[in-house]
C-alpha cells in the first residue's frame, strides 16, 4: 500500500507509533502515522508519504506506545508543597492542615512556584490536563494572574475552577460542634468560608469568562461541596453552568463523616445530599462529584439518570481513611466516571498509572462477582470520561482527527514492556510511569526525551526552594495547633466511627 499524502497545513508527523486510537484493538494497537497541523490532530494513516516541504517537524515514535493525554479530572494546586508531609489521617482531621484559617497570607512567589511544580509533575507524568479546583487565599488578582503565567509558561492545559463555600466547615461536620469546647471553634474553619468569601461568582462571570480565551484555559465552577454551599449559592452555579455551558466540579461523600451528617441532618432529602441536589435542579451532565465513595444505591441510579458524574480518587481515599467507591455498582448503572490524583498532602503522587491500576484493583474488590475487563475502563476514564466530565469530550481524551493534539508517548523499549501481551493491561498494571518520554499538549512537545521543554526544570525547583523556608515554618506552626486539638479530633472521630456501625446498612449498602 502507498503512503498517503501529508494533510495540508501539517505541522508535525508522530511517525511509527502503536496508538490507541477509539476502535483499534487496545491490547494489540496498530503502528501509525499521526499528522499534527497547529493544535490539532489532521489526519492518520498507516502511513504518510515524506514531506515536500521542510518546516515539518518529525517525531519518531516507532517502539513507543501512543496515547491520549490524561486528565487528571481531580487536582488541587494550593497544597503542591506539601507532598508527602503528612502521615495517613482521618479526612476530617486532614482538612485542618490543608484548609487552614490561620495561615498567613501565600506570596505571589510562592503562590506561582507551587503552580509551576504542580504542572510538571504532572507533565512529566503523562497528564496533559488537569482540573485545578484551587482555593486562592488570599484571593488577589495578582494572585489569580500568577497561577495563569504559570500555567501558560509551563505548558499544561488546564480546566480551572475556584473553590468557593458560603457555610462554616464546622457546621457540616458530626459531632464535632458538641466535642470541641466553644473557644476552640474559630480554629475548625477553612479558607474558602463565609467571612473570608470574596464575591467569586461575579469575579467568574465578569473576569474570567470575559477575559480573552487564553490557550489551553477551559473555565470551570468549583462549588467545595454541597454541604457547605447554601441552595442559593448552588442554584447560581447551576445557572451560570448552564448559561455559559461550563462544567462544574464538587466534593461528595468523600469520608464516612460526609455521608453521615447528610443521613442526620437532611430528614427533609431522604438524608440524602444527591437528592437534595436533585430538588435544587442541580443534578446535571456538567456536574461532577469528586469521591463519591459513601452512594448509597438509590443515589447511584439518580446520577445514572440524570447524566451527572463522578471523579474517583482511589490514592487519597485510601490514605485518609475513607473507603473504596461502589465503583461496580457505578459501572452497571452507566455512571460517567472521571480519575484524579486530588490533593498532594493527602495523595501525593499526581499519578494517573497509580489512580489507574488502584481503580482496577478496588474495582475487584467493591464487587465480589466478575465484571467487566477494568484495564480499559481505567485507561477510558482516564482519558474519554475526564474529558466528557469537563465539557470537552469532541476536543479532548481521544487520538481522533479534529480533536487537540495532546498525546503521551512511552517508550517501550523497558522490562515493562517485554513480552507484549496486552498493551492496555501493561499499561495498567505494570507501567508506573517511567516510560514517558514525550508530551505534546496543543501541538506543542511540552516534554521532550523526558524534560520539560518550556521552563528549565531546575529553574522551577529553585523557585520552590526558595519559598520553602517561609512555608515549612507556617506549615509546622499548623501541625503544633492541630497536635493541640488532636484530643478532641480523636473523640469525634471515634465516635462517628462508631455511630457509623449503627448507620452502616443504612448509608452503606456494599
Ligand atoms: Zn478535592
Amino acid at each position: 500500500m502507498s503512503p498517503q499524502l501529508i494533510p495540508p497545513a501539517t505541522t508535525m508527523v508522530i511517525r511509527g507509533g502503536r496508538a490507541i486510537l477509539p476502535d483499534s484493538d487496545w491490547h494489540a494497537p496498530p503502528a501509525v502515522d499521526i499528522a499534527i497541523a497547529g493544535n490539532e490532530i489532521a489526519g492518520i494513516a498507516t502511513s504518510f508519504a515524506e514531506a515536500a516541504a521542510a518546516p515539518i517537524e518529525e517525531l519518531d515514535a516507532r517502539g513507543h506506545l501512543v496515547l491520549p493525554g490524561f486528565i487528571n479530572a481531580h487536582y488541587h494546586s494550593h497544597d503542591v508543597l506539601a507532598k508527602g508531609a503528612l502521615e495517613e489521617v482521618p479526612l476530617e482531621s486532614w482538612r485542618l492542615y490543608a484548609l487552614p484559617p490561620q495561615y498567613p497570607p501565600r506570596s505571589v512567589e510562592e503562590v506561582r512556584a507551587r503552580t509551576l511544580l504542580g504542572g510538571l509533575e504532572c507533565l512529566r507524568s503523562g497528564i496533559t490536563t488537569i482540573q485545578d479546583m484551587l482555593t486562592l487565599y488570599p484571593f488577589e488578582d495578582r494572585h489569580l494572574d500568577a497561577v495563569m503565567q504559570a500555567y501558560a509558561q509551563v505548558g499544561i492545559r488546564v480546566i480551572f475552577s475556584l473553590q468557593y463555600a458560603d457555610r462554616r466547615g464546622l457546621e457540616t461536620i458530626p459531632y464535632w460542634k458538641e466535642v470541641f469546647p466553644k473557644e476552640l471553634h474559630g480554629e475548625l474553619s477553612g479558607a474558602a468560608e463565609p467571612e473570608r468569601r470574596l464575591d467569586l461568582l461575579g469575579h467568574f462571570e465578569t473576569v474570567c469568562l470575559k477575559a480573552q480565551a487564553r490557550s489551553r484555559v477551559h473555565w470551570a465552577l468549583g462549588p467545595s461541596a454541597p454541604e457547605r454551599c447554601s441552595p442559593a449559592l448552588i442554584a447560581r452555579t447551576m445557572e451560570l453552568s448552564r448559561r455559559y455551558d461550563v462544567p462544574v466540579y464538587s466534593h461528595i461523600y468523600e469520608s464516612r463523616g460526609m455521608a453521615l451528617q447528610a443521613r442526620l441532618t437532611l430528614p427533609e432529602h431522604g438524608g440524602s445530599l444527591i437528592k437534595r441536589l436533585a430538588a435544587e435542579g442541580a443534578l446535571d451532565p456538567r456536574l461532577n462529584l469528586a469521591h463519591s465513595v459513601w452512594l448509597a444505591r438509590d443515589e447511584i441510579e439518580l446520577l445514572a439518570q440524570s447524566g451527572a458524574g463522578v471523579v474517583l480518587n482511589p490514592q487519597g481515599n485510601l490514605k485518609m481513611k475513607c473507603g473504596i467507591a461502589p465503583i461496580r455498582a457505578l459501572q452497571d448503572a452507566g455512571v460517567r466516571i472521571g480519575l484524579g490524583c486530588d490533593n498532594c498532602s493527602c495523595s501525593d503522587a499526581q499519578n494517573m498509572f497509580m489512580a489507574m491500576k488502584l481503580f482496577t484493583l478496588l474495582a475487584a474488590v467493591s464487587d465480589p462477582i466478575p465484571g467487566p475487563p477494568q484495564a480499559a475502563a481505567a485507561l477510558r476514564a482516564a482519558t474519554e470520561a475526564g474529558a466528557q466530565g469537563a465539557r470537552l469530550g469532541g476536543a479532548i481524551g481521544r487520538i481522533a482527527p479534529g480533536y487537540k493534539a495532546d498525546l503521551t508517548l512511552i517508550d517501550m523499549s523497558d522490562p515493562t514492556w517485554s513480552p507484549l501481551n496486552s498493551a492496555v493491561r501493561q499499561l495498567v498494571h505494570v507501567e508506573a510511569g517511567r516510560g514517558v518520554r514525550h508530551v505534546i499538549v496543543d501541538g506543542a512537545v511540552v516534554v521532550r526525551d523526558r524534560r520539560l521543554s518550556t521552563i528549565r526544570e531546575d529553574e522551577i525547583y529553585d523557585e520552590v526552594e526558595a519559598v520553602m523556608p517561609g512555608f515549612r515554618r507556617d506549615f509546622a506552626a499548623i501541625s503544633e495547633r492541630v497536635k493541640r486539638l488532636q484530643p478532641w479530633l480523636d473523640v469525634a472521630h471515634k465516635r462517628m466511627v462508631a455511630t457509623e456501625l449503627e448507620f452502616d446498612r443504612i448509608y452503606h449498602p456494599f
